[in-house]
């Protein structure tokens, strides 16, 4: 039997999937809604075959019938939709298809938050203080929050994709904020299962990207910095990070390895962290599938992570050793999105009347936009995302505003400029910045802007 790959997603990680299964030589199956007829995925795929209404990325069912019907043995989840849905891994996996990530039960495993850090502390790794498990009331709330101690955070125990976290200072927000953020988290996670944690000031989110074979074999790389984000979501991320160590790098990536050994990890995946002002560490999450920001560590690797995740996943041996991962340069990504800055950033969807895509040595753009494409308002707000590879930070960030300056888009509004205004920003530039950098720099661009 020929290996043929379905793709269980859209937008521009489904185009980076076919990419690599077409590098691959195996044939692939795009899905899409009725919506999404025009999408590029569907263009690019060997076949596609309709699965339903907007919602039908969801509708595991729909998905699993159509890799059946069109002979596909393994099944690609992308992010976001059902990468981390351990529910849709165990059915594929009933139905004797490949799932192209780890198994169900580690999906299970790590979902739930407040496992996943039972697990770290378990293999060392030093964890936020938190609730030590859920919390179901106001009353156990109040109790829990005396001993962790304010500022705290409300965090969905399923939670995801940025959504589900609430700051709160003092008891009084806790009671205000402690049954709307679970009446939130329900409706987003279909649990209203929330626990607390003790928040960090200022700290830097990084992560460690790790792979592992069905064999036992475990390599990570070098650490993606993913602090520049706005509402905890990510939005421009770089490997290396400027301010972790050679002495830092070696240890997250000891750990990354040691949690992934202990759950049996299989396939690509990454073990997040927080480092506070100090560059104490600690665990944050780990995401069991694909991430957005995988291209920064394929820059300065050389290593392609997707097609290695594939060939992992039909049982292949990792052809790398942790000796051989080495950093070559600087790589930064730019998420560009179809929001409107003016409109506090809300999703501006539309027609793409024109585009001209930027190049050049070192310049990459992960997109599924064209001319005379539609951005759709039923779906993430990412459209491309600009990667840029070269020797030193500086001129990776000089790169990076020519590669923005040339990228034109006629239609919906974007935070292009708002990308290109931090590059020139003199902290960013030093690489003095942490997860509340944007939220700042776009309040002072706002209050410039009006003056
Ligand atoms: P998600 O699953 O939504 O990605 P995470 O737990 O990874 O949730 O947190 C997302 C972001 O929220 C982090 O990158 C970080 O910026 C912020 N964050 C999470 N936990 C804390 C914390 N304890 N203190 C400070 N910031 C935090
Ligand atoms: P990454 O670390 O890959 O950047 P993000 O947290 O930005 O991950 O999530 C990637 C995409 O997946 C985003 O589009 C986000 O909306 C979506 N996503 C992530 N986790 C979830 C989840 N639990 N439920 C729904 N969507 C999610
Ligand atoms: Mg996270």
């Amino acid at each position: 039997m020929t290996n043929k790959v379905l793709i269980a997603n859209r937008g521009e990680i489904a185009v980076r999937i076919i990419r690599a299964c077409k590098e691959l030589g195996f044939p692939c199956v795009a899905v899409y809604s009725d919506v999404d007829q025009d999408s590029l995925h569907v263009r690019l795929a060997d076949e596609a075959i309709c699965i339903g209404g907007v919602n039908s990325y969801l509708h595991m069912n729909n998905i699993i019938s159509a890799a059946i019907a069109t002979g596909c043995n393994a099944i690609h989840p992308g992010y976001g939709f059902l990468a981390e849905n351990s529910k849709f891994a165990s059915l594929v996996e009933q139905c004797h298809l490949i799932f192209i990530g780890p198994s169900s039960q580690v999906i299970e495993l790590l979902g739930n938050k407040i496992n996943a850090k039972v697990i770290a502390k378990k293999c060392g790794i030093p964890i936020i203080t938190d609730s030590e498990g859920s919390v179901d009331s106001i009353e156990e709330a109040i109790c829990e929050a005396s001993r962790i101690g304010y500022p705290l955070l409300i965090k969905a125990t399923f939670g995801g994709g940025g959504r589900g976290i609430t700051l709160v200072h003092d008891d009084n927000e806790l009671i205000s904020e402690f049954n709307r953020a679970r009446f939130e988290v329900e409706k987003s996670f279909g649990s209203p299962e929330v626990y607390l944690e003790k928040y960090i000031a200022n700290p830097r989110h990084v992560e460690i990207q790790i792979m592992a074979d069905q064999k036992g074999d475990i390599v990570a790389f070098p650490e993606r910095d993913c602090s520049m984000q706005r509402r905890h979501q990510k939005l421009i991320e770089e490997s290396p990070s400027p301010i972790v160590s050679e002495e830092l790098r070696t240890i997250l990536c000891e750990k990354a390895i040691e949690l992934a050994r202990e759950v049996g990890y299989t396939s690509c995946g990454t073990v997040e962290f927080l480092l506070d002002r100090n560059n104490h560490y600690y665990f944050m999450e780990v995401n069991p599938r694909i991430q957005v920001e995988h291209p920064i560590t394929e820059a300065i690797t050389g290593i392609d992570i997707v097609k290695t995740q594939i060939q992992l996943a039909y049982g292949q041996r990792l052809s790398i050793t942790q000796k051989e991962i080495m950093i070559k340069g600087v790589a930064i990504e730019c998420r560009l999105n179809a929001e409107d800055p003016d409109h506090d950033f809300r999703p501006s969807p539309g027609m793409i009347r024109n585009i001209i895509i930027p190049g050049g040595m070192g310049i990459r753009i992960d997109t599924h936009l064209y001319a005379g494409s539609e951005i759709l308002p039923f779906y993430d707000s990412l459209i491309a995302k600009v990667i840029v590879h070269a020797p030193t930070r500086l001129e990776a960030i000089r790169k990076m505003r020519v590669a923005l300056e040339q990228f034109m888009i006629d239609g919906p509004k974007t935070n292009i400029e708002t990308l290109y205004l931090v590059m020139y920003n003199t902290d960013y530039v030093k690489g003095i910045y942490d997860t509340n950098f944007i939220n700042n720099f776009t309040e002072i661009v706002k209050a410039n802007k009006h003056e």
